[in-house]
């Protein structure tokens, strides 16, 4: 569906962001103005909430003010950009060019100068996240390129080296969950609340199952990897 803001083949529905931003009035704007974009909103008013945030949350993007009052935003855009796959959006009163390029260089993958228009941020989200997809291997549309392997979603099947691979849904549905942006670490819990519904009578060793049995069958011991206290995440292939 093509509309008119060139948003084509995101669904806001699921999009989530994550507003980094110690100016409560700032946040709220944010907040009220994408919730009724049809985003998904997290607030988090320091650094280090942030960082935590990003890792329960697990959001698509990330609004990320410039000053904070524990960690400086550039230093958690530097956390950030080391631990997940998560485009940035930096937001700064400051306006000066040392201060983008500074920014930018870190990571950043765009840069608002408050005070800002409502209209130009979800622009802007919208945009990146729009080239972040395409960047993060998507071969074309409803394809998503895994290293050797290609993930189909509208016909839900997988191709590997030109085989299709056998997967049951579960498995595919796990693939897909760590896969498709944002490429992050997920815990147990989450992909079991995510795949299997809230009301599974199971625990979290079902997850460990299937992802076995995932990487046995993709051959993707390196590329589905184990988090240490987190649990698991895909990495993609150094481009
Ligand atoms: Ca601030």
């Amino acid at each position: 569906m093509e509309r008119m803001d060139g948003s084509e083949g995101l669904e806001s529905e699921e999009i989530r962001i994550l507003v980094v931003e110690d100016e409560k009035p700032i946040a709220d704007i944010l907040e009220y103005d994408l919730s009724r974009e049809g985003f998904a909103i997290k607030c988090a008013y320091t650094g280090s909430e942030g960082l935590l945030a990003a890792e329960e949350f697990a959001p698509h993007l990330v609004l990320l003010d410039w000053m904070l009052p524990d960690l400086s935003g550039v230093d958690l855009l530097k956390l950030l950009t080391d631990r997940f796959d998560i485009p940035v959006i930096m937001l700064t009163a400051r306006g000066g060019i040392e201060d983008k390029v500074y920014g930018m260089s870190c990571g950043a993958d765009d840069y608002i100068t408050k005070p800002f228009d409502l209209r130009e941020v979800n622009i802007r989200i919208r945009t990146v996240l729009r080239r972040f997809q395409k960047a993060a291997g998507k071969a074309g549309k409803d394809q998503i390129k895994i290293h050797d392997a290609v993930i189909y979603e509208k016909e839900r099947t997988v191709v590997q080296l030109g085989q299709p691979v056998d997967l049951t849904p579960k498995e595919y549905d796990l693939l897909l969950w760590l896969a498709r942006p944002p490429r992050q670490g997920f815990t147990r819990a989450r992909l079991l609340d995510a795949i299997w519904g809230y009301d599974f009578v199971g625990d979290t060793r079902t997850v460990d199952i299937h992802i076995q049995r995932l990487r046995k069958k993709l051959h993707a011991g390196e590329f589905i990897i184990t988090v240490f206290g987190v649990g698991y995440k895909y990495v993609p292939e150094e481009t």
